[in-house]
């Protein structure tokens, strides 16, 4: 779906409560924004995302600069405060092919830049394609890179602080170009580590071979390395796959079931058949 086509008519006003980076100086920025929306109408869902309509460049003709945001937040608020929700953002840059230069994103930008107090208008939430399963005995497999991270945040505080009795295996694949950047997991912020005694979560962490080049995480053979286990949980009709982040992670995913099935032309049927399941859902952006 394009950015133009989503309802803006309804939008809400949210003050910036807090706004932490959570990722080092030396590592790309990644800032946890903690935004208060006092009006009680704004409900949502853990995998739901928000628009944020950030002020356009000048000349730009458009009215505002929607950009789509994960809540990374269960339905219950950030830390149980029903009028607060978290996203997590990070800050882009885009070289201009021609000159080279070097350009702020203008809505991560602008987000990355509030300070607690202002304003921001949002809208949403958007995705409803992106929902965690309501039976505690289903598999939940999770595979993102980068900050597609947030709405498992939103899943597994769901899962393990709310319903409490999840019984079905939790698993999340996890990628980033070092440790530091690990988001929820680093030294800044680690939040995720509170579920890793659940006797049904295991995290596997894919760390880039050579974090100094900007190639994607090193996915593909965390994935290889635990085939038995995915294309196990793949078959079984109770898991439920969820896969999110840069759009790029798609093309490698592919790749790689297509040789775990066997031909691509098999891995696109089973594909499929998951998707008609609703047991495939994802979450991609560049
Ligand atoms: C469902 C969904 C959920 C998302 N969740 C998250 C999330 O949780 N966290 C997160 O950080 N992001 C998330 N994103 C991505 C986010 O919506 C934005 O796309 C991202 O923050 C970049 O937006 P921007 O306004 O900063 O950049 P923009 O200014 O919109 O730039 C975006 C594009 O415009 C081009 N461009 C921009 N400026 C220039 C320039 N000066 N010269 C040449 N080309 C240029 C580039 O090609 C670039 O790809 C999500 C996206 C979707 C669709």
């Amino acid at each position: 779906m394009k950015v133009t086509e989503y309802d803006i008519s309804h939008p809400y006003q949210a003050t910036v409560e807090r706004n932490e980076r959570i990722t080092p100086e030396d590592a790309a920025e990644v800032r946890h924004l903690v935004l208060s929306i006092p009006d009680a109408t704004f409900t949502y869902m853990e995998g739901q995302s928000i628009g944020v309509l950030a002020p356009p460049p000048p000349d730009f003709g458009n009215p505002h600069h929607l950009r789509l945001y994960s809540i990374a937040n269960s339905r219950q608020g950030e830390q149980g405060d029903l009028s607060e929700i978290s996203i997590c953002v990070r800050r882009c840059f885009y070289i201009d092919e021609v000159s080279g230069e070097r350009h702020p994103g203008v809505a991560s930008n602008y987000l990355c830049d509030r300070q607690p107090g202002d304003a921001v208008e949002i809208t949403g939430p958007y995705g409803r394609q992106f929902m965690a399963p309501k039976d505690p005995t289903c598999n939940i497999l999770m595979i993102g890179v980068g900050t597609g991270i947030a709405p498992f945040r939103a899943f597994l505080k769901h899962i393990y602080e709310e319903r409490k009795e999840w019984k079905g295996k939790v698993r999340l694949f996890y990628g980033a170009k070092t440790g530091v950047e690990l988001l929820y997991m680093n030294d800044q912020k680690d939040d995720l580590s509170l579920y890793y005694d659940e006797e049904t979560f295991k995290a596997f962490q894919a760390l880039s071979k050579r974090p100094a080049f900007d190639e994607p995480p090193a996915m593909e053979q965390t994935l290889k390395d635990n085939a038995h286990e995915v294309w196990g949980l793949i078959q079984d009709p109770k898991t439920h796959v969820y896969v999110a982040g840069l759009s790029s992670l798609e093309a490698t995913l592919d790749r790689l079931l297509a040789f775990m099935v066997g031909t691509p032309e098999a891995w696109q049927a089973k594909k499929q058949e998951l998707i008609a399941q609703r047991r495939w859902a994802t979450l991609f952006y560049d």
